[in-house]
């Protein structure tokens, strides 16, 4: 034995601020990367964070988050979040609907969300096209998380509690012995603890397929992209964020260019397994005309036109989606002692500070105060029709191409 209280597999987010969370309480950790902290998803990310969602509960995981980044902050002296304010475009009568039911819904979990004019909207981003935008919805406490400095957050605070951070070290697989997890396999040998957890992104269904679970998970490809800065587009670093649902697209300042970032229809998914133990993400690179990008340029062109007349680059990661857009998170039937967190759907970065706390309260068997309901990772466990791969990938490509686009009518 090792000593070791709990094993997590995964440098990102979700393993690191689960490690954060169960070393704050006094549990030793191990967490074990198969590359370097931040290597998967986390560190292509964009890091909005739009507060108010389709459930109260939803909500509360990404405004309780913002209090966590906060005493983080406060513990490392690291800015890691940035307020910026968002704002929520409609340019149908569809969504002016969409846009109203927004505003109930962030004012129901006590949040400052207003309705705005075409003529407001313009006046607080110059840069952006509005003449055909009917009105707007503005959330004044907004922004966007640097999702590298909540990584080293995590990592600094972790390790200085104690948490050991094993990195270029794959997990091969999850040892379990009378039907509950005992630890993992690596190249350099075993590593045994009371407790497992998977936070192992676009991988997670692949983990999962080792101990004879299945996680219904995906690994779908985004891009975005960035401008470099150009004085004769100034772009303030707390401009609004927009989300431009009926666009596909979403943008906020960056560096003091602009990120803009696109949910096409009919995305392309990845099979996990086809990459070696040598991909890095961060050397993806989107071909300027794949469809993805055709659409990504179209749009942001119509919605910045400035975008003309300035040079970008291209940023390209992968996502994990879940049927339903919510997360996988807590233990399946089968194998005792064993967690997966997964499935952040795009919003893995700003979910990942509350669900820090939700996966310690799990693990620990500590009262858990959200809907776990609505995050369980059984909850599709032996259901028809979310047992096989061509079953699932086509469910959670929906959801992704569903993330943004027309309004419902
Ligand atoms: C282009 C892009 C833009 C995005 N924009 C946003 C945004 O605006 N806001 C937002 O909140 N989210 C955004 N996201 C999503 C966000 O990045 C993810 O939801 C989040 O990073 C997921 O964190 P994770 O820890 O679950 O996964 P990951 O960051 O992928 O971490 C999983 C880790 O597990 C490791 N691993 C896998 N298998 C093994 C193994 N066998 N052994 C050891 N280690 C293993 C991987 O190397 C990886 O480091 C974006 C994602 C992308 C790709």
């Amino acid at each position: 034995m090792t000593g070791t209280d709990v094993i997590i597999v995964g440098g990102g987010v979700a393993g690191l601020s689960t490690a954060y969370q169960l070393s704050q309480r006094g549990v030793s950790v191990t967490l074990v990367e198969r590359q370097q902290l931040g290597a998967g998803s986390t560190g292509q990310a964009a890091g909005l964070l739009g507060q108010v969602r389709k459930t109260a509960s939803a909500t509360r995981i990404l405004v309780d988050g913002l209090k966590v980044v906060r005493e983080l902050e406060a513990q490392t002296g690291q800015e890691i979040f940035v307020e910026t304010g968002s704002l929520r475009l409609a340019t149908t009568e569809a969504r002016v609907e969409d846009t109203r039911n927004h505003v109930d819904l962030g004012a129901g979990s006590g949040l400052e969300v207003s309705l705005l004019a075409t003529e407001e909207t313009a006046r607080l981003l110059p840069y952006m096209k509005s003449d055909d935008v009917i009105l707007a919805s503005h959330t004044a406490s907004d922004g966007h998380i640097l999702p590298h400095e909540l990584t080293m957050s995590y990592a600094q605070i972790a390790r200085k509690n104690g948490v050991k951070i094993l990195q270029h070290r794959p997990v091969r697989d999850v040892i379990v012995e009378k039907s509950r997890a005992r630890g993992v396999q690596t190249d350099q040998g075993p590593i045994y603890a009371d407790q497992v957890v998977l936070a192992c992104g676009p991988w997670a269904y692949l983990m999962a397929e080792r101990v004879g679970q299945v996680l219904q998970t995906v690994g779908i490809e985004h891009v975005y992209l960035t401008t470099h800065p150009n004085g004769d587009y100034p772009i303030d670093r707390t401009s609004p964020a927009v989300r431009d649902y009926d666009g596909r697209i979403y943008s906020r300042p960056e560096a003091g260019g602009l990120i803009v970032g696109i949910y096409e229809d009919g995305p392309v998914l990845r099979d996990m397994a086809e990459l070696d133990d040598d991909f890095e993400m961060s050397q993806m690179r989107a071909a300027r005309d794949s469809p993805a990008v055709a659409h990504l340029l179209d749009s942001a062109l119509h919605r910045f036109p400035f975008l003309e007349n300035v040079k970008y680059s291209i940023t390209q990661g992968i996502m994990t989606f879940t049927p339903n857009g919510s997360p996988l998170s807590g233990t399946i039937p089968g194998v005792d002692n064993l967690y997966h967190t997964a499935g952040f759907c795009g919003h893995g970065i700003v979910q990942s500070p509350a669900m820090g706390v939700i996966m310690a309260q799990l693990i620990l068997n500590e009262p858990c105060t959200y809907d776990l309901s609505a995050i369980a990772a059984d909850r599709y466990f032996g259901v028809p029709g979310f047992q096989e791969r061509s079953d699932i990938d086509p469910k959670c490509a929906h959801t992704y191409s569903g993330h943004y686009g027309s309004a419902p009518r």
